[in-house]
Order: structure tokens, then C-alpha cells, then sequence
């Protein structure tokens, strides 16, 4: 089962990702995440993403395309995956169906986390992503246990800088841009799924289960 997450920044589209990827059996594959792991590790992938991302505006599809074609070709990934940021643009969104249908394979599923813009910024104020393990939280809907401690690792939470106020609009306008496209692009492979992302997070969930069955 290869699924795709769709949705603007902030939409829930990452805690979605995890829980199917817990439920189904599959690796949850961020780029967003793999990018922060090299920002931490001090990689020159880190360093020259870092530069984009600290401006709320997508690291160049060369750098990305890449990595990720990498991480799928990799032996956990034989079952299926979900891509949690990736495509963001329809040159990427390319890439992976070339890519997937030299070895007679496609994507299953385009799930579009649907979210209004004005939903989006209240929410991303209120996010939390932890220090040491990238786990995400919300202050409000979804929060740590202990205030400012990660549930998973122990480790302080923070205001990601690509989730302050300012940049989270850049993000919105590159989403609208470069990234909603998408949608029109899956639709007409007739994978386009959407869920109403303004719900709990676990009925969003439930919507999710129900279209990808048991
Ligand atoms: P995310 O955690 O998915 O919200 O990603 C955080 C940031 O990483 C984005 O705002 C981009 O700067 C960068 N990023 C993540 N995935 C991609 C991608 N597929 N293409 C380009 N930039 C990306």
C-alpha cells in the first residue's frame, strides 16, 4: 500500500502519516523530517535545506528528488509506505510516478488532509515539535503529558522556526502555488482521496481507516 499525504502545512497531514503508518505496518517517510535530522547532524544536505526551510519556502526539487527516490528503494519500504511532504511540487510528483512505473508500480492512495487557511495559522502557533526526536504536539489539541517534555524521548519541545507566525504564511502562499496543483494531478489518476481535516484527530483518523479499509 503506497500512500500519499496531501494538505497544507499545519493541516495534521504528519500525525495522520504516523498513525497509519502504526496501524498498517508501513515506514512513515517525512522529508521534512529527514531534512531537520541533517539540519541536527550538521550535513551539508542540512545546511544548504536549513537556508530554505528557515524562510518558509521549499528546498530546490534537485536536493530533494533524490533522497527520497533513495529512502523508498530501501528494503522496508517493499510493502508499502506513506510520504509525508513529498510531492510538493507536480516536477517531484514526476519524478515518482517515473520512477514508480518503471517497476510496474503506482501510488494507491492521495489522501488531502482539507484544511481552510484560516484554520491553518491558528493552529501552527499552537504546535510543538520535540528537540531530540522530532515527535509533534499541539498545546491544545494534542499535548505532551508533561508541558514542554516529549511523551516519546524526554526532551523539550519547542516552536519550530518554520512554524512561526510570519513564515507559516510564506509556507501557505508556496502551498498554494506550488503544492495544491497536486491535487488536480492525483485526482486525474483517480488515486485523489479527501477527508475533512478540521475534525478531531481521531475521526479524521476513522475517515482516513475507512477509506483504506481494515
Ligand atoms: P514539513 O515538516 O513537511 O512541513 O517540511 C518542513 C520544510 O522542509 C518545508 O517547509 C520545506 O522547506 C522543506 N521540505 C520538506 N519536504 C519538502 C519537499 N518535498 N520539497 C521541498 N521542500 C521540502
Amino acid at each position: 500500500m503506497k500512500i500519499i499525504m496531501l494538505g497544507a502545512p499545519g493541516a495534521g497531514k504528519g500525525t495522520q502519516a504516523k498513525m497509519i503508518a502504526d496501524k498498517y505496518g508501513i515506514p512513515h517517510i517525512s522529508t521534512g523530517d529527514i531534512f531537520r535530522t541533517n539540519i541536527k547532524e550538521g550535513t551539508k544536505l542540512g545546511k544548504e535545506a536549513k537556508e530554505y526551510m528557515d524562510q518558509g519556502r521549499l528546498v530546490p526539487d534537485e536536493l530533494t528528488v533524490k533522497i527520497l527516490l533513495d529512502r523508498v528503494e530501501k528494503e522496508d519500504c517493499k510493502n508499502g509506505y506513506v510520504l509525508d511532504g513529498f510531492p510538493r511540487t507536480i516536477p517531484q510528483a514526476e519524478v515518482l510516478t517515473d520512477a514508480l512505473g518503471k517497476v510496474g508500480d503506482k501510488i494507491d492512495y492521495a489522501i488531502n488532509v482539507e484544511v481552510p487557511d484560516k484554520n491553518i495559522i491558528s493552529r501552527m502557533s499552537g504546535r510543538r515539535a520535540c528537540l531530540g526526536c522530532g515527535s509533534t504536539y499541539h498545546l491544545e489539541y494534542n499535548p505532551t503529558k508533561k508541558e514542554g517534555i516529549c511523551d516519546s524521548c524526554g526532551s523539550e519541545t519547542v516552536l519550530r522556526d518554520d512554524d512561526k507566525a510570519e513564515t507559516v504564511k510564506k509556507r501557505l502562499l508556496v502551498y498554494h502555488e506550488q503544492t495544491h496543483p497536486l491535487i488536480e494531478y492525483y485526482k486525474k489518476q483517480s488515486v485523489l482521496y479527501e477527508v475533512d481535516g478540521t475534525m478531531d484527530m481521531q475521526d479524521v483518523f476513522q475517515a482516513i481507516a475507512n477509506i483504506l479499509g481494515a
